[in-house]
């Protein structure tokens, strides 16, 4: 029998009334001949109550019983589904992540799935049970502990499900109706996707537009899952939804996707620092392992054997970033005249897998920029993505202008 995987998110079992209707859908699926897998989430809000609970309990808690604790939420939903599909006659039964077993390595807290066999599952499915209704965002360690698979992991197990059960596809049920070309509360003239490349969504998904957990994205690529991101709250609909697929599989795009944003950047430039071999390692190592995500990294030219070197990183990782460099510096590891951060900007960036055979993009962007007298401090291109760094307060000014320039409210 072909398989789906359907993943509900957190506002789509927020309450029995949303679970009935989630419910519903599954059993479309059913009465077409699938067999299901559903994966659900928390109901909306239940994550961070238990996140906020082991954070009073314990500031510096033990990352091994913050799992057992928040991946509770999943435990009820999964349960409650599946008593509302057996209410509607559907044979279905629920699992925890250790139950199926879903195998995950033991960092607690943002562990990585390392294999789901399939035996016990099949099992059951033979035996006639339709849906099998799965607790998301858990596994099982080594040492048989609980894990978590970090915020918003229930899109990751969704997607490991559907490449380890070759499934058909892998829908991922949520509250928006799908991908758009930028945030609709920014721009909107901004337009739902029909279809989308893994290496766009990718690149949106760690870009802001928070849709998909990056991991998700990175697995269906690697595994060519089929992924369908849809509303749960919308008439039900073959063709609904954003479908997230290989590049052969899009026939008609635009150069560019969409435009994405991080509104809460920090610019931190390290003024006049020896220009030597080993002087990047000597800056980004402590940075890394202060646990500060850079982003973007530009060194100036070198003038009498020193330069400066500019890097971004999330603003309310400034304060760490400091520390380690003025560490660093009290090591004697580098030397700096003076560390500057500027802490008001934000990131935009233009994306699509069209700019690979398509010149000009960067010159139009620049341009649509330049045309609202946007300054920009930084910039940084890759192979399908073009990010500049400006001042916060032109973020929304910078979307919708380019979102006008490459006419993104068309079909291209
Ligand atoms: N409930 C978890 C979270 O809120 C996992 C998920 O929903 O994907 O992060
Ligand atoms: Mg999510």
């Amino acid at each position: 029998m072909p398989r789906l995987v359907m993943k509900f998110g957190g506002t789509s079992v927020a309450n029995p009334d949303r679970i009935r209707r989630a419910a519903k859908r599954v059993g479309v699926e059913v009465a077409k001949g699938y067999e299901v897998i559903v994966i659900v989430s928390a109901m909306s809000g239940k994550t961070n109550e238990l996140v906020g609970w082991v954070e009073d309990v314990s500031p510096l808690y033990d990352a091994r019983e913050y799992d057992a604790i928040v991946s509770s939420g999943e435990n009820v939903t999964a349960g409650l589904m599946a008593l509302t599909l057996q209410q509607m006659d559907v044979p279905a039964r629920s699992w925890q992540g250790w139950q199926v077993p879903l195998l995950t390595t033991d960092a607690h807290g943002s562990a990585r799935i390392e294999e789901i066999p399939t035996a016990n599952l099949d099992a059951k499915f033979a035996e006639g049970m339709k849906v099998a209704v799965v607790a998301g965002f858990q596994g099982i360690s080594p040492e048989g502990r609980i894990t978590t698979l970090g915020r918003g992991g229930s899109d990751t197990t969704a997607v490991a499900f559907a490449a380890a059960f070759e499934a058909e596809r892998c829908d991922i049920y949520t509250d928006v109706d799908g991908v758009y070309t930028t945030d609709p509360r920014i721009e909107d003239k901004a337009r739902k996707l029909d279809r989308i490349a893994f290496e766009e969504m990718l690149e949106l998904a760690s870009l802001g537009a928070k849709v998909l957990q990056t991991r998700s994205v990175e697995l269906a690529m690697r595994y060519g899952v089929k992924l369908r991101v849809l509303s749960s709250f919308e008439e039900m609909d073959d063709n609904a939804g954003t479908l997230v697929c290989a590049e052969e599989d899009i026939v008609e795009s635009n150069v560019v996707a969409g435009v994405a944003f991080v509104r809460d950047e920090a610019k931190m430039t390290l003024i006049s620092v020896a220009d030597r071999p080993g002087i990047a390692a000597a800056i980004f190592g402590p940075l890394s392992e202060a646990g500060v995500n850079v982003d973007m990294i530009v060194q100036n030219i070198s003038e009498e054997g020193r330069t400066d070197m500019t890097f971004s990183c999330p603003v309310n990782e400034v304060a760490r970033a400091e520390k380690a460099m003025a560490d660093a510096k009290a090591s004697g590891s580098i030397n700096y005249h003076d560390l500057v951060a500027d802490t008001d900007v934000a990131k935009v960036s233009v994306v699509g897998i069209g700019m690979r055979s398509h010149a000009g993009v960067a010159a139009k962007m620049f341009t649509a920029l330049q045309a609202e007298g946007v300054n920009i401090k930084v910039i940084t291109t890759s192979e399908i993505k073009i990010s500049v760094l400006i001042d916060r307060k032109y973020m929304e000014l910078a979307v919708q202008a380019l979102h006008d320039a490459f006419e993104l409210d068309k079909v291209g």
